[in-house]
């Protein structure tokens, strides 16, 4: 009866952890998937931040820092922007990423305007994340979804609109 008994509360202590299980299961999946969400938001920052301080050393391994003043810096972006805008030069009214070729340039060219924006923001101290999310917040004013919805205007066609309706 003993051994019974002993086979019986084995038993109902497992019945009672798969029950705890059946009910911890959903809650467990959402905290597992919020703290990646916390932890893939934190890599983010930290892949900006590592990102730049590999760009940091590469050219202080060089000793370029010497060049590089905020006019250079902010000439050089726009210099890249340039070699961007080349692979579509000359391509007529193809204006997509179509070949292996461009893909490859536009990489390339992109990376430059990258490396270069992230040294400026670096030598000028200033928080990527933080300038990146102020300007979306200005953007967002300027150009509000329920007037910019699949429009091209320039904000200044929403204002006018504003001030006729004034008007
Ligand atoms: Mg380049």
């Amino acid at each position: 009866m003993k051994a019974m008994c002993g086979i019986s509360w084995k038993l109902r202590n497992r019945a009672e952890l798969v029950y705890m299980a059946v009910w911890a299961y959903p809650f467990l999946c959402c905290r597992n998937r919020w703290s990646q969400r916390v932890k893939g938001k934190k890599r983010m920052s930290d892949s900006i931040k590592e990102l730049t301080e590999k760009i940091v050393a590469f050219r202080d391994a060089r000793n370029w820092k010497q060049f590089h003043n905020p006019k250079d810096m902010a000439i050089s972006i726009s210099l890249e922007a340039a070699e961007l805008l080349e692979v579509f030069q000359w391509s007529g009214p193809d204006t997509e990423v179509d070949t292996d070729k461009k893909l490859d340039k536009v990489r390339e060219e992109l990376a430059d305007v990258l490396i270069y924006a992230l040294l400026m923001g670096h030598d000028l101290g200033l928080d990527i994340e933080e300038i990146v999310s102020s300007k979306l917040d200005v953007n967002n004013r300027k150009y509000p979804a329920e007037k910019a919805y699949g429009r091209a205007d320039k904000y200044t066609a929403y204002k006018e609109k504003n001030t006729n309706d004034c008007l």
